[in-house]
């Protein structure tokens, strides 16, 4: 089909809004927020504007839009290198670990501010209560930063009272805004509801990034923002996998809903390096809530087996060792759920989280009252942060002091900030001893674009920042952000694209709906357009069945990722027709378009790396096992947006950190 020019004929024109800034931060979620906090701080002396977008309300934006009952990574009294040799474990062997380092020494800070801020972190008491003293919380312990000692609950994570720590942490970020909006006396410098659809070079700079366009999805206006620099948090991409939950359940799924992979989408067309695209997240988590696991596992001490009773875990170590050694022994989350599918697979589960013996074991040395608090406990780890979960176990009449509940493995997520690591090639700091060149070219988390930053989800082969990993990050490169801008003062963004070109491609798929509904009786079914409906779930079926989705218990193959990047290739052709009712629909369209290039990075990179570097995660039947001797290496791509191609090589990985 031709590609349809959008000639406002037939939809309403949007006035289009114009803004000049100097640091544009794209996103409102975590790392945006820390990015916000910090650039101010840096900016207002100097005079520059900083300026954020984002696609929701950034008081519930994002994956802590529900909020945690854990802060995942707070360094404390452990070691920045045995953080480095936990995140390397837990990833099969290849990070960058210069970046992990750089995270592991700042990321404390930001937890403190999260605590000055109003965040209710856990602290250990000495009321002789058995889970180290957690209700001691409220006894006015002192502050982490005055040698307040968290409960933890592994050795990385400690404990809040996490319902409203976004909020907390947007507001501290909107109030840096705020303080740079009236020391630079513009007009509006926070959008929400605002969703980025695209990049644009400089004019005269074919290389460089220079402003980003999208609409609002509440009214009829588009935006165009553009700065001296662009900081990019838009997280990673869910949905692009077929969903376990159907029908009217498929809205629920572990990753928010919200980040499409307009991180992955933005970034590669604008010609940014991607890294371990082929890396991706399989949570087990409890079946059809997606409710979080890791209070049970590591706070309450509960033990996932097999319908059996059996520990698979043990039971399948010594097999998964003869494909997997080293990385088997090490445990790792995608090695855990390697061992969990073996048992599946031979129909021993469902798999099992006992709850149930947990809480008797810690009821031995607890009175009535206590035993109750403790239930509470367990209910709140859910309200905190999962709320649809509580509402099951609820409806299903699960007491968790008397059953088990089941849990699963998930359907697939790109992201880099959790245990994963899909994102963007991105200079490190360079002081750390033994970085090699290729690793610090340039600013701190800058990435192969100049002038394009990254963070959080999106930053590459440094998975396990979590929250506060990420809002330390987003500070980090917040503050490269300003000193590229201060050192390229003379600089002015310009853009060869007219707003009349940029607000037609943006409001194509508006366009198409007015003028072709009428073509046939039902305006879902027609032979001009395809719904966004319709095409996400084409693209599910086709990342399910050939990359490797739940329904092939995550396998694949060069043969089937061939035939499933011949027919993404279509669906991406067909995605040029896609008709949007309503603005919500216009988003939808441009998501889809976003989750498209971000899982097509995905499948480009399995098909390259000829190994099965991440079992529990995906499996390339025709490479089964790990190959060190060949693929210890990053895999890295370039995506070029104009001739539709793709370049693919090795990257050697350096260990900087020794074992
Ligand atoms: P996010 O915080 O997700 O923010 C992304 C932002 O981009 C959002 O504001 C979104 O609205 C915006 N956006 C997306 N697309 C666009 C667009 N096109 N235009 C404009 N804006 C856009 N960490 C912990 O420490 N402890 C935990 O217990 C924990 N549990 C987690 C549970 C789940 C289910 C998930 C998904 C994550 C969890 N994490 C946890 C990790 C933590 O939430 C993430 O590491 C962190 O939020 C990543 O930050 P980010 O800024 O990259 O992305």
């Amino acid at each position: 089909m031709e590609k349809e020019t959008c000639t406002f004929s037939y939809c309403e024109k949007p006035p289009v809004v114009e803004i000049e800034t100097d640091l544009l931060i794209i996103g409102g979620g975590m790392s945006a927020c820390g990015a916000a906090f910090e650039a101010v701080r840096w900016a207002n002396p100097k005079g520059l504007k900083v300026t954020m977008v984002d696609k929701a309300a950034t008081d519930r934006s994002g994956a802590v839009a529900m909020g945690l009952s854990a802060i995942n990574t707070y360094i404390g009294e452990n070691k920045v290198e045995d953080y480095v040799r936990y995140v390397r474990g837990d990833l099969m062997g290849i990070i960058r670990e210069d970046l992990v380092y750089d995270l592991g020494r700042h990321v404390d800070n930001s937890v403190h501010l999260f605590e000055e801020w109003g965040l209710p972190i856990w602290k250990k008491g000495d009321d002789g209560f058995s889970l180290d003293g957690f209700q001691a919380r409220d006894a006015g312990k002192a502050m982490l930063k005055d040698g307040g000692v968290p409960v933890r609950s592994g050795k990385w994570q400690i404990m809040i009272n996490g319902e409203s720590y976004k909020v907390i942490v947007a507001e501290a970020a909107k109030k840096a805004l705020e303080i740079n909006r009236q020391a630079t006396g513009v007009a509006q410098n926070h959008f929400e509801r605002v969703f980025i659809v695209k990049l644009y070079h400089d004019a005269n700079d074919p290389k460089r990034v220079a402003a980003a366009a999208g609409f609002s999805v509440r009214e009829n206006k588009i935006y165009i923002f553009k700065a001296k620099a662009i900081l990019l948090g838009a997280g990673g991409a869910v949905n692009v996998f077929r969903p376990r939950s159907t029908r009217e359940g498929q809205g629920r799924a572990w990753y928010p809903v919200w980040n499409a992979g307009s991180g992955y989408a933005l970034g590669m067309q604008a010609g940014a390096e991607l890294t371990m695209m082929e890396n991706r997240f399989v949570p087990a988590r409890f079946k059809d809530g997606y409710g979080p696991v890791g209070a049970w596992f590591l706070f309450f001490k509960a033990k996932a087996t097999n319908a059996l009773g059996e520990d698979y875990c043990a039971t399948r170590l010594e097999e998964t060792k003869k494909l997997y050694s080293p990385y088997a022994e090490k445990l790792g989350t995608a090695i855990r759920n390697h061992m969990m599918m073996l048992d599946m697979k031979e129909g021993k589960g469902p798999i099992l989280m006992n709850t149930h013996t947990a809480m008797q074991e810690l009821a031995k040395t607890m009175d009535a009252k206590r035993i109750k608090h403790l239930e509470a406990e367990a209910w709140e780890d859910f309200l905190d942060m999962c709320i649809g979960q509580a509402g099951l176990w609820a409806c299903k009449n699960v007491e968790p002091d008397k059953e088990p509940s089941e849990i699963m493995p998930t359907e697939p997520y790109l992201l880099g900030s959790h245990a994963g690591c899909a994102g963007f090639w991105c200079s490190g700091p360079g002081d750390i001893p033994g970085t090699p060149e290729h690793y610090s070219w340039g600013y701190n988390r800058m990435s192969t674009v100049p002038g394009l930053f990254m963070m959080g989800d999106i930053v590459g082969a440094s998975g396990h920042k979590f929250s506060s990993g990420s809002h330390a990050e987003g500070r980090i490169a917040a503050k490269a952000a300003i000193a590229f801008i201060l050192d390229h003062a003379d600089y002015k963004p310009t853009i060869k694209e007219t707003p009349e070109a940029i607000a037609a491609e943006l409001y194509a798929p508006y366009e198409i709906y007015e003028k072709y509904k009428t073509f046939s009786t039902d305006p879902y079914t027609n032979p001009h357009y395809i719904r966004p409906h319709m095409l996400q779930a084409r693209l599910q079926k086709i990342a399910d069945e050939y990359f490797g989705g739940i329904s092939t218990w995550y396998m694949t193959s060069k043969t089937m990722l061939e035939e499933g990047l011949k027919q993404l290739e279509l669906l991406k052709e067909d995605a040029a027709r896609s008709a949007a009712a309503n603005l919500h629909e216009l988003m939808r369209a441009w998501e889809n378009f976003h989750r498209i290039l971000s899982v097509e990075a995905h499948a480009r990179h399995i098909l390259f790396r000829e190994e099965s570097r991440y079992p529990g995660y995906y499996y390339r039947g025709d490479f089964l096992a790990i190959d060190d001797k060949n693929w210890k290496c990053f895999v890295n791509s370039r995506y070029d947006a104009e001739k539709n191609t793709w370049e693919l090589k090795k990257v050697p990985y350096v260990q900087i950190i020794p074992d």
